[in-house]
């Protein structure tokens, strides 16, 4: 088998579970994988579809992906086709009669298709032996994504009675699991999960105040780095592109709104790195393999955890250490709840409120949000910490003394009324006695020498990083009663 993975995909060994999948399927088993997006899911049908005799049916939500496949698979030399509504019928027709003939081993279908009684005939009369499911969790009303036109593969089994059913999908919570196997009649299914943690990508949740200038800061870490900025709604993609463009980052917006002749330049630019940054709604990513973006920022609540998941899964492909930011605010959570309201269908409001109250927990906790999101899959994450998501790694810092200080420096910005520069501050924390200190009687405040044993260059660093990393507001936001204005955080004038 090692000898077909490599001439017909150049491939040299197996990724973890590809082996063990690809033989339940060529013992004729149906097979349920769930696997992160990139885990290598579409081996796991196209081999065998090479193996065994017939043709093998894909179904898959995604035209526009479908072509990308069968051009990938015929220039490896494996006949492969596409049956969808961007053909047209006399293509389409060319396309049946190959099938018919036995001429193509992987026949892939949009779902309508398939459901289609003017087709029936046609799938009737093809010598089926696998039928594969891709992102099979669009059949579940309780996946973030759920497709009509996948309710029709119900029929699959009974159209195809003796070929086995391999279902794939990068997200499934345990009920749509159970959704899946229960909608295509899945018999005996073995089901293979592989990890979803993704130990190279570091999380992080931030309180949502004053955002453009933390992200800012943020993105002074990234510089020459890809970074995906994902936003609520196309304007605001829109504006934030115009503002970090103002301040001498190349970014472009994307979003479904846009001529589709710009969204794909746009693409094409990120991939080329011609742009470094992208400012998104979630138009953006889908069918996307760039393996070296960086950051993935939200700057508002995603709608549910596996869109969460799926969208900082566009982070690190490669494997290299790259970091997820969440924006988290009160105001954003009024602002989700408001277009649920307007959900018309009982059912699905209550669902989608479900999902929204999952996510504001994820933003809540106070314990590790990669044992958090991997249990909202139903994955246990026994490690007693990642190391590599905000919560775990406060609890490892010596943050206590961490705070303190920050503390201090908050309260020294706030005590001496939000006026002064970070020089100022210094002296004032160091216990200097110059005279403009004992003039505004700053010798007098309990913070004045507060951080005597502290260098003042160590000083200035930390009240930059406080500032630049956007801390100054987390800690703000943990100690209400030490909110620095913008106009106080402005006079420190770090940049
Ligand atoms: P998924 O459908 O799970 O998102 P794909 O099937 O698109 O993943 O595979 C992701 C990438 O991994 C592709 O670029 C594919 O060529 C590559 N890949 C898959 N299997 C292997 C393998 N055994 N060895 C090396 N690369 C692989
Ligand atoms: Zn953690």
């Amino acid at each position: 088998m090692l000898d077909h993975l490599k001439t017909h995909f150049g491939f040299d060994a197996f990724r973890p579970l590809q082996e063990d999948i690809i033989n339940a399927v060529l013992a004729r088993q149906d097979t349920l994988v769930l696997m992160p997006t990139g885990g290598g899911k579409s081996l796991c049908y196209q081999l065998p579809a090479l193996l065994l005799d017939g043709i093998t049916l894909v179904v898959s939500p995604l035209i526009a992906l479908m072509k990308d496949q069968v051009d990938a698979l015929n220039a490896n030399g494996v006949p492969a086709a596409y049956l969808n509504s961007s053909l047209c019928a006399s293509d389409a027709m060319g396309v049946q009669k190959e099938a018919l003939r036995g001429k193509v081993k992987l026949l892939y279908v949009a779902p309508e298709r398939l459901a289609s009684p003017s087709f029936r005939p046609f799938f009737e009369s093809l010598d089926v032996c696998l039928v594969a499911i891709d992102e099979a969790h669009c059949i579940s009303q309780w996946g973030h994504d759920f497709r009509p036109e996948y309710r029709n593969l119900r029929d699959v089994r009974d159209l195809f009675p003796e070929a086995p059913i391999i279902a794939l999908t990068a997200t499934a919570t345990p009920q749509v699991k159970e959704d899946i196997v229960r909608s295509l009649g899945l018999r005996d299914a073995k089901t293979f999960i592989s990890s979803f943690n993704r130990p190279n990508l570091h999380y992080r949740v931030q309180p949502k105040y004053n955002a453009f200038v933390s992200l800012r800061g943020m993105l002074v870490g990234y510089k020459d780095q890809s970074v995906i900025i994902y936003c609520f709604s196309r304007k605001d993609t829109e504006e934030l592109a115009q503002n970090l463009s103002r301040a001498g980052y190349r970014a472009l917006p994307y979003h479904a709104g846009l001529l589709r002749e710009v969204r794909t330049r746009t693409q094409e630019q990120f991939i080329r790195d011609e742009v470094k940054i992208i400012v998104a709604t979630i138009a953006f990513g889908m069918g996307i393999d760039k393996p070296d973006v960086r950051l993935v920022v939200h700057m508002d609540l995603p709608k549910t955890m596996e869109a969460y998941y799926q969208e900082t899964g566009r982070a690190g492909r490669d494997g290299l250490k790259s970091e997820c930011v969440l924006f988290y605010s009160i105001a954003d959570r009024r602002k989700q709840d408001y277009f649920i309201d307007q959900i018309a269908d009982e059912q699905e409001r209550a669902r989608a409120r479900d999902k929204l109250r999952q996510v504001l927990a994820y933003c809540e906790a106070m314990t590790c949000r990669r044992r958090f999101m991997l249990a909202y899959f139903g994955e246990t994450y026994d490690q007693p910490s990642c190391e590599a998501c905000d919560n775990c790694v406060k609890a490892t810092e010596t943050k206590p003394r961490d705070i303190t200080m920050t503390q201090k420096i908050l309260n020294a910005v706030l005590r001496t009324g939000e006026r002064f520069g970070m020089g100022y501050i210094c002296e004032v924390l160091r216990g200097s006695r110059n005279k403009r200190v004992l003039q505004n009687k700053h010798d007098q405040l309990s913070v004045h020498g507060l951080l005597r044993d502290v260098s003042e260059a160590d000083l200035r660093v930390r009240i930059s990083s406080l500032v630049r990393t956007g801390e100054l507001e987390k800690v703000a936001g943990e100690y209400p009663t030490l909110r620095v204005s913008k106009a106080g955080r402005a006079s420190l004038d770090v940049s």
